[in-house]
């Protein structure tokens, strides 16, 4: 299914249709404006300048709730509608007082109706057209109603009839194009998501989902170049499976899989961003762990290798897995393959002390 128009403005889209906006609002002042100098707008001065405070005020209103919004990282894209609505009531309000000549302000519907085409759904559309023929008709009632004698039905309803003409025919194209966009959409998001995918595939290791080796090193890299500046303490943690050789051996290449598998969720449930985990190659894996102090990392980790330890594997009751780790804590000016040595020595160390361990420097 197509997906709905749901993505929200930025902050450039926002203000060109802020601008739109202000120009359009300001035109349809200054029209009505013009029309009171030369005498066929039915108000006086007083009463123009409290009806336009009024209907600028209403503009303000809704543009400030929408700013807000942006601002606090909402969808302004839902006051779209009560803009667009409140612009079209400021244009009938105006043509109830115009003598004549109610297209000059009625012609401005249109313009609104276009913004719309390209930032509503099709039944606010729909809606917004109903609106303004609606409204422009109850406006030729009331007036007709009135003063019968100084309506020019005939003229007044040409008009009328001429301006729904207009609507109707902006509409069947109106509608085609919300289509047009519908699709576009739909299509923009499933390329977004195929992006995502591909991006995944590119950045993670195909068995277990963690991090490869490639991204780890960037991320370590920028991980270091933080913790330089003192913005936190970065343990790095070097882990190697024990003896995963000969698990494949006994058990099979299938179970040896599993187990890794089995030992990326389990550093999934242990780690909570921005601590992450990821798969260096084979059965060696590699943390990043920003911390306040040392025994907080060294703390996460022995959980880490205890629970590995008591990991069951349900058809292979015989089945237990360990493993070593070596802890280093970044140090200031130190790159990442020199943080990634360091850890790797404490591990070979660890393996040679005889495995099922956590080393750290002394
Ligand atoms: P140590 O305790 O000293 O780490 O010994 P080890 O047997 O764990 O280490 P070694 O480096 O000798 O063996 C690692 C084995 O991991 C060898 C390789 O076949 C296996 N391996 C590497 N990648 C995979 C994989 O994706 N799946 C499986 N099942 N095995 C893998
Ligand atoms: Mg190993
Ligand atoms: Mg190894």
């Amino acid at each position: 299914m197509p997906q709905r128009i749901s993505r929200g403005y930025d902050k450039q889209e926002f203000q060109r249709l802020s601008l739109a906006a202000l120009l359009g609002a300001g035109a349809h002042t200054l029209v009505c404006w013009l029309a009171l100098q030369w005498g066929f707008f039915a108000l006086s001065p007083e009463a123009f300048f409290l009806t336009f405070l009024a209907l600028w005020f209403g503009h303000l209103v809704v543009w400030s709730l929408a700013c807000l919004t942006l601002r606090k990282g909402g969808d302004a894209r839902r006051f779209t509608e009560p803009v667009l609505v409140w612009s079209t009531v400021a244009l009938l309000i105006s043509a109830l007082f115009l003598s004549d000549h109610r297209l000059l302000v009625m012609v401005f519907f249109l313009a609104v109706l276009q913004i719309g085409v390209f930032r509503v759904g099709r039944w606010q559309l729909v809606r917004l057209a109903l609106l303004g023929v609606g409204g422009y008709a109850l406006v030729l009632l009331e007036l007709q109603s009135r003063e019968p004698s100084a309506f020019n039905a005939l003229v007044e309803w040409q008009h009328w009839l001429l301006f729904t003409l207009a609507v109707v025919l902006m509409m069947v194209l109106a509608l085609e194009i919300v289509g047009i966009r519908r699709r576009i959409d739909g299509r923009n998001e499933a390329l977004q998501q195929m992006a995502r995918q591909i991006r995944d595939l590119a950045i993670r290791d195909e068995l277990t989902g963690l991090y490869g080796r490639r991204h780890a090193m960037e991320l370590l890299t920028k991980a270091c170049g933080q913790a330089r500046r003192g913005a936190y303490l970065l343990a790095v943690v070097f882990v190697d499976l024990d003896h995963f050789k000969t698990i494949n051996d006994q058990y099979g290449h299938l179970i040896g899989d599993r187990v890794l598998i089995r030992f990326a969720d389990l550093l999934r449930r242990h780690l909570q961003p921005p601590a992450l985990a990821a798969r260096m190659g084979g059965e060696e894996f590699l943390l990043m762990l920003p911390v306040d102090h040392r025994e907080q990392a060294r703390e996460l980790v022995e959980r880490i290798l205890v629970a590995l330890r008591k990991e069951g594997f349900e058809d292979q009751p015989g089945l237990s897995v360990t493993a070593s780790a070596g802890l280093v804590l970044a140090s200031a000016g130190e790159e990442a393959e020199q943080v990634l040595a360091r850890a790797d020595r404490l591990l070979y160390q660890a393996k040679q002390a005889g495995r099922d361990r956590l080393l750290e420097e002394a």
